[in-house]
């Protein structure tokens, strides 16, 4: 059986909904349908730590981007990306296809787009530092898993695209 090679980044929430903050879960477990497109095409998963629950843990308020922009709080990005970083960079320089990166719209630490949040500007500059730039597809934050069949339609021209 020849593998694809071919491997998706995502935030850790796209597969756990139960690491948000409470109430703001948008599926009772994963984001199944945007999953469904990855696996469909025979796209890998690496999924990336949650870094506010490594923080606060699960039972933590909604916090602002400023609010989580501390030295604390960028230093714990800083070593929860590092691992990643090393593997990416390692399939990367073995010939594998990086397609891109799942992540989260509005979220103070995991938005890649508007305004990035503390992980992802962390994680990409240590990917930067790889040479890697990745093309990153926001989920958007009015995203409700079974409600929202746009989304998925682009995710998978997204796919297409790569
Ligand atoms: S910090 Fe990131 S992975 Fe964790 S719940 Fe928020 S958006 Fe999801």
């Amino acid at each position: 059986m020849n593998r694809q090679k071919k491997l998706m980044i995502t935030a850790h929430c796209v597969l756990n909904q139960n690491a948000v903050v409470r109430d703001w879960e948008r599926a009772p477990g994963a984001f199944n349908k945007l999953v469904k497109v990855l696996l469909d095409e025979n796209v890998s998963i690496i999924q990336l730590p949650c870094p506010e629950m490594a923080y606060i843990g699960e039972e933590r308020p909604p916090k602002t981007k400023e609010e989580y922009d501390t030295p604390a709080y960028r230093i714990l990005c800083q070593h929860l990306a590092a691992p990643v970083v090393q593997q990416v960079a390692d399939y990367h320089k073995n010939g594998y296809h990086i397609i891109g990166l799942l992540s989260i719209g509005k979220s103070p630490s995991c938005d890649t787009l508007g305004e990035k949040g503390v992980f992802m500007e962390e994680l990409m500059c240590q990917l930067a530092k790889e040479n890697i730039a990745l093309k990153c597809f926001d989920i958007p934050e009015s995203y409700l898993e079974g409600k929202d069949l746009e989304t998925v339609a682009v995710l998978k021209n997204f796919l297409l695209e790569k």
